[in-house]
């Protein structure tokens, strides 16, 4: 391999703790850690996205999985974090591998100058040599500022860093196409559309926080920004090597041979939904060449409190999300636009502006191969209305 490569590794807390003593896997990190060795020296590099802190850290709070709630949890995350890059740090040692550690919350994702900031982070560590250990900061997250899951997070820093393969270790050798263990299941080798196994994948593990639901939704957000995914087991020798060299089973999940431009991905891949739009269907007929913007008289409802530049959700009157874009005004803004269709916007808003609601440059359509959002239950219900 000439050109560097970048490589996202996701790793599930099963892995990393012993799940009755809820302590550090050294074993486990010395099988990944040789490997990721071999991977820096066939000109990768690596970025470890780890889950594991809270599962290390809830002994010293007095809980297990079972009994924690979510300030347990957080309080958790905090004295699991040090064992684990403690763990990192000393395996890592051994095979001349210097770690450091990036704790990320959504809003490093979401809002657009934290995130070039983070990413700048990031390639200065890879600059340097160094493997960057990802993790949320679970310590000050709450559920409505949360990624949730590392699958998705790891998602997100492979999209952030413009990795061209993401491997989510886990406890099982991949994909299958119902439950595996029903003995008709049949294993799934690869994937080009996530959607047809999304209903075959319900269910969780139970020390980690995603299931194999979650990892395709990670995979559907790697392959639209044209990084292949593969899903397969930890707990075996060269856990990395062998799957990428195709020695070893694995779910390979295929990244789009068109993907989308960083800036689309970026407006495509929120995971907040600000707020939401239900338009005219004739915005969707011309809005493949990108040139057609979201005018205010396109606009038949609305929902939430967002500001100007918030990605909105765009819905068709059937209740189906058909793109997503940047707003260049405030719901307010645009209620008193909307409500007051007759009057010029200059004379409602206090300045001269087009009107354009969602500029053509910042609207990205969804095709049929992104995984959608459900729609708000009050958009499936009944498109009228401008509610808040
Ligand atoms: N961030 C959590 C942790 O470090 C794990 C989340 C997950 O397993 O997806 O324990």
């Amino acid at each position: 391999m000439t050109e560097k490569r970048n490589i996202v590794i996701k790793i599930g807390s099963a892995l990393l703790a012993n799940q009755d003593l809820l302590t550090p896997r050294f074993g486990f990190l010395q099988r990944l850690l040789e490997d990721v060795m071999r991977l820096r020296s066939q000109g990768y590099q690596v970025i470890l996205c780890s889950s594991g802190s809270v599962a290390l850290g809830l002994r010293m709070v007095g809980e297990t999985p079972e009994t924690a709630g979510v300030s347990d949890k957080q309080a958790a995350a905090a004295c699991g974090m040090p064992l684990l890059l403690n763990a990192y740090k000393q395996v890592g040692h051994e095979y001349g591998i210097e770690i450091a550690q990036v704790l990320l919350t959504l809003g490093d994702f979401e809002d657009h100058r934290r995130f070039l900031n983070t990413r700048n982070t990031v390639h200065r560590l890879l600059e340097a040599d160094i493997v960057p250990i990802i993790n949320e900061n679970d310590s000050i997250t709450t559920e409505e500022i949360r990624v949730g899951d590392n699958d998705r997070l790891a998602a997100k820093v492979a999209q952030m860093v413009g990795a061209q393969d993401l491997v989510i270790l886990t406890g099982v050798d991949g994909l299958y196409d119902r439950n595996p263990d029903d003995p008709e299941a049949q294993f799934v080798p690869e994937v080009t559309d996530v959607s047809d196994y999304m209903e075959a994948t319900k269910g969780k593990s139970t020390l980690g926080t995603g299931g194999m639901a979650t990892k395709l939704q990670a995979a559907n957000m790697a392959q639209e920004a044209g990084c292949t995914t593969w899903i397969a087991q930890g707990e075996v020798d060269r856990p990395l090597s062998a799957v990428l060299s195709g020695e070893r089973r694995s779910t390979k999940i295929i990244a789009h041979e068109n993907p989308l431009s960083g800036w689309d991905s970026w407006i495509a891949n929120r995971l907040q939904m600000a707020g939401s739009v239900v338009v005219k269907d004739t915005v969707f007929d011309t809005m493949a060449e990108r040139k057609r913007a979201v005018r205010r008289e396109d606009i038949i409802s609305m929902d939430g409190d967002f500001t100007r530049g918030d990605v909105l959700h765009i819905y068709d009157k059937q209740g189906v999300e058909r793109a997503r874009g940047l707003s260049d005004f405030t719901s307010e803004e645009i209620r008193v636009l909307v409500s007051n269709p007759e009057a010029e916007a200059e004379k409602l808003l206090g300045y001269r502006t087009k009107g354009e609601i969602i500029r053509g440059a910042n609207l990205v359509p969804l095709e049929t191969r992104h995984l959608l959002w459900d729609a708000p239950a009050a958009i499936a219900e009944e498109a009228t209305g401008l509610g808040g």
